[in-house]
């Protein structure tokens, strides 16, 4: 498998680091024996002085994205129904009605995830930890999908990170890791 890169430069200063679509995954491996598997996010870690994948670990971030995606299942359910009513239902809309199950499923997981990291989110003291070094001392970073900055991040000199899709950097080829993690963010192993 080969992957896409892009640059990450700073709009204030010469910063310039290489994005690689690293597959990594988190399995989140609670105290009372639930396993909560899940992406990472985009941050600056201030240990590394760099960009970097961190864990999706932004209670506020979490909440947001779960009450968005709930009020996507419920319109998905609203028009599941619409199309279920009538006289010609069984005959209709046979593949809207496949597709949007297939949605809604997605959903449901999606939304069993969310809920289980914002409980994690809740009760944990670390913050979002960075995955190279594991220090909490990290922002997240959210690439706005106009402009390419992140907003919510300054960096040092004053400037904001920006994210260059051009294609540039090296293509590696890397296999998915997976990394096992306890409700505090620490390491307990890779598979
Ligand atoms: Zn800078
Ligand atoms: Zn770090």
């Amino acid at each position: 498998m080969s992957i896409d890169s892009a640059r990450i430069v700073c709009t204030g200063c010469d910063y310039e680091t290489y994005e690689v679509y690293r597959p990594i995954r988190i399995r989140y491996q609670t105290t009372n024996g639930r396993a909560i598997e899940t992406g990472c996010a985009k941050g600056w870690c201030y240990d590394c002085a760099s960009y970097s994948d961190i864990e999706r670990m932004n209670q506020g971030e979490l909440h947001d994205e779960l009450v968005s995606k709930e009020r996507e299942r419920l319109e998905a359910r609203h028009h599941q129904d619409e199309l279920n009513c009538g006289f010609l239902s069984n005959f209709r809309h046979r593949s809207e009605k496949r597709q949007l199950q297939y949605q809604l499923e997605c959903l449901n997981e999606e939304i069993a995830e969310l809920g289980g990291l914002l409980e994690i989110a809740k009760s944990r003291k670390p913050k979002a930890r960075c995955l190279k070094c594991w220090s909490d001392r990290t922002a997240l970073l959210t690439f706005d999908s106009e402009s390419n900055i992140a907003y919510d991040f300054k960096h040092e000199c004053g400037g904001n990170l920006q994210i260059i899709h051009d294609h540039s950097g090296p293509r590696i080829n890397f296999r998915v890791s997976t990394y096992i993690l306890n409700e505090e963010g620490e390491f307990l192993g890779e598979e």
